[in-house]
């Protein structure tokens, strides 16, 4: 008897990263447990329990001290959340495939489209994905099913759809499905998220059982994707699922010349080994077995990559056999149909055009235009290559980001996507990393503002293996400053105009950003009234014209000037209020020695006690009140000793006999007093009479 073992069988890589974080804590004595079962097989998850880490049901049965390690198929975005407010340390070890299908149906529903899902509405890998719909997300498992959610559901044109899978659907079911949908939403898009590892095991599998008069399928009876191997090998050929090895006792080989094995994603090496292990100790004849050495390298390579670190890093072993130019036949929202010059139809689909989602394929490209892509994967059956452009352009432009990190080059790129530690922009279809801290955004700023805004950037690290780069948006924005203050000391010049914005205030001034550089308005200069704080002239945020004053440009200190001439008051009195000039002026103030008149805004002026009426009076309360609106005649201006005279007298008729002015010593106004001067003696004395 012939035994070939898939070269496919056992830990996937998202399964093995999990695996290995669990086996890294028992080594290093760290309390641990998982939430729900590890992995779909009983015996590694009684091993595990075995030394120490048990399976914790819910976050409230995880004990003081341990380490939360979420499974592979990853949870609800709440349960999520609720873990990461809480004190609980944990570990998440959701496939970074999951997570992708998390972020397109997150991003699809927000844009409005109704999610349809591939996969058993019962498995916890489908309740995670539709806990980050927004919008209404309906399961089905197979064509039938996918029918009766249009038939059950008053859609209407203006309807949008996007689909899905779980990861481990069935490739054949889902190629079915994916043409009855296509013909009964005609706002569709498609996003084929099985997993490789999975596709490609199943292929495998089927492959397998067409060769072979047997099949051993081995893995826990409660994993999906062990369970589809069994079923898609079981409609080809005499197939048996087993969990351990002591389960291959109850099979019949006798009159059986060939068998093929393979495993599920979450069956462990060790299991694998000893079924195969116990076969050969019945004499048998092994072809192929193949450890897994190969795989364990790949996911110490890849542990703590995100999916387009993992596929990159992918990319690196490929032959130049898989790098095609395609010849652009038709462009749909979905896909793109291209010709690379092989008997099967070649297409991109939507999501492996370009890493930057604002890319849109329907306006870049046109009918017969050259694409460098790579193949993904070949599908005889259906004769299809499934291609992507954006996985090549990747490849290709990975120099120049090397390039640009040690010439230190400003790149520019666009923010794609606003993970939790920073920002992912994309230049030339290359995904940069940039933390949070040198995102330029400010703690107290959100970073979601970033997105889709087109940022520059330094590539201040990277990692040439796994092809990883971390930008600095801060980095670039302190070259650009500095570079911008060079400019401006060696250009500016007392007297020279700017316009500014006004970036913080304090009691003795308004500080202005002019062209990156900051200098300040002192208080005095905001206006020609005396003000209490800056703020009742400015306010931050606000656009200003200003004048270099005073520049030190040793200590790189500038004084800006605000106020202008034209509103100088004492100019606009010169200006509008000539001596001679008839004006309506509002009483403000009484003094024994006269009245103070408002002439406009910043402007009094004061009527002398013998400039109120012909005939004396006693004081000008006998004639004024506060508040009262009279004429006068602006007598006198005195702009350096701040003093501007008003007269109602002159304008009132001559008296018929001279009227001699009797006015007490005492009350005079000191004729060389301002006007400021004159207030406060004002004051004085009516703090006096108030005594
Ligand atoms: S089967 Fe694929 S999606 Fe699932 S854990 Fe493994 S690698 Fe990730």
């Amino acid at each position: 008897m012939k035994i070939t073992l898939a070269k496919s069988a056992g830990f996937c890589f998202g399964v093995a990263r999990a695996v290995k974080q669990a086996e890294k804590y028992i080594v290093d004595g760290i309390n641990a447990c998982t939430l729900g079962p590890l992995i779909h097989n009983p015996i590694f998850v009684k091993f595990l329990e075995d030394r120490g880490v048990y399976v914790a049901d819910n976050i409230s049965s995880v004990k003081d001290g341990y380490t939360l390690i979420i499974r592979t198929h990853g949870i609800t975005k709440k349960l999520l959340s609720e873990i990461e407010n809480s004190k609980t340390e944990y570990f998440d070890a959701t496939c970074p495939f999951v997570k992708k299908i998390h972020s397109i149906v997150a991003e699809r529903s927000a844009a409005g489209d109704k999610i349809l899902i591939a996969g058993d509405e019962n498995h916890p890998e489908v309740i995670g994905i539709r806990s980050y719909c927004t919008t209404e997300s309906f399961v089905f498992s197979n064509m039938e099913e996918l029918k009766a959610i249009k038939e059950n559901n008053k859609f209407t044109e203006e309807d949008t759809f996007s689909l899905v899978s779980q990861t481990t659907f069935e490739e054949k079911e889902f190629k079915k499905c994916e043409k009855i949908a296509k013909s009964l939403y005609t706002n569709l898009k498609i996003f084929d998220t099985i997993c490789n590892a999975t596709a490609l095991r199943q292929e495998e599998a089927i492959a397998l059982a067409k060769e072979n008069d047997m099949m051993i399928v081995i893995g826990g009876r409660n994993s999906s994707n062990t369970e589809k191997l069994y079923k898609l090998c079981s409609e080809i050929t005499e197939t048996y699922l087993i969990e351990k090895a002591s389960e291959l006792s109850g099979i019949n080989f006798n009159n059986v010349f060939s068998v093929g094995v393979t495993a599920g994603a979450s069956t462990p090496d060790g299991i694998i080994k000893e079924v195969i292990k116990t076969m050969s100790e019945s004499n048998v004849n092994i072809e192929s077995v193949v450890e897994n050495q190969g795989q364990v390298e790949a996911i110490e390579n890849t542990e703590e990559m995100s999916f387009e670190q993992a596929l990159e890093e992918s990319l690196n072993s490929m032959s130049n056999d898989q790098k095609v130019v395609g010849v652009v036949m038709h462009i749909a929202p979905n896909e793109i149909q291209v010709d690379i010059g092989r008997k099967q139809t070649g297409y991109i689909p939507a999501d492996e055009y370009s890493a930057d989602p604002t890319a849109d394929p329907m306006k870049e490209l046109k009918v017969g235009d050259e694409l460098n892509l790579i193949i993904m994967k070949t599908n005889d059956v259906e004769g299809t290559i499934m291609l992507s452009k954006r996985r090549y352009d990747a490849v290709k432009y990975w120099d120049s980001i090397v390039e640009a990190n040690k010439e230190g080059t400003i790149l520019e790129g666009v923010v794609v996507e606003v993970i939790s530690k920073g920002l992912i922009v994309v230049v030339n279809g290359i995904r940069i990393f940039v933390p949070a801290s040198l995102s330029g955004v400010p703690k107290s700023g959100r970073l979601e503002e970033m997105l889709n805004k087109t940022v520059n950037f330094v590539v201040i690290d990277i990692d040439k293996r796994r092809r990883r780069a971390v930008g600095s948006i801060r980095e670039a924005n302190n070259i650009a400053r500095k570079a911008n203050k060079e400019k401006f000391w060696a250009a500016v010049e007392e007297g020279q105009k700017y316009t500014g914005v006004v970036r913080s205030l304090t009691d003795y001034g308004a500080f202005v950003d002019i062209e990156g550089v900051t200098g300040m308005i002192h208080r005095t200069e905001l206006s020609w009234k005396r003000i209490k704080h800056p703020s009742d002239v400015v306010n931050v945020g606000d656009t200003v014209e200003v004048y270099i004053k005073a520049l030190d440009r040793e200590k790189g200190k500038i004084s800006l000037g605000f106020k202008k001439i034209e509103d100088n008051p004492w100019e606009i009195l010169k200006r509008d209020y000539p001596v001679g000039t008839v004006a309506e002026v509002k009483i403000v103030k009484i003094a024994t020695f006269g009245a103070f008149a408002e002439i406009f805004s910043g402007m009094e002026g004061l009527i002398h006690i013998s400039q109120i009426a012909n005939e004396r009076i006693e004081k000008p309360q006998d004639v004024l009140s506060i508040g009262q609106t009279v004429s006068v005649k602006v007598i006198e201006i005195d702009s350096e000793k701040r003093k501007v005279g008003l007269s109602m007298k002159a304008l009132l008729p001559a008296p018929e006999k001279p009227v001699v002015e009797e006015v007490p010593e005492e009350d005079e106004a000191p004729v060389t007093m301002s006007i400021d001067e004159l207030i406060a003696k004002a004051n004085e004395a009516e703090a006096e009479s108030a005594e």
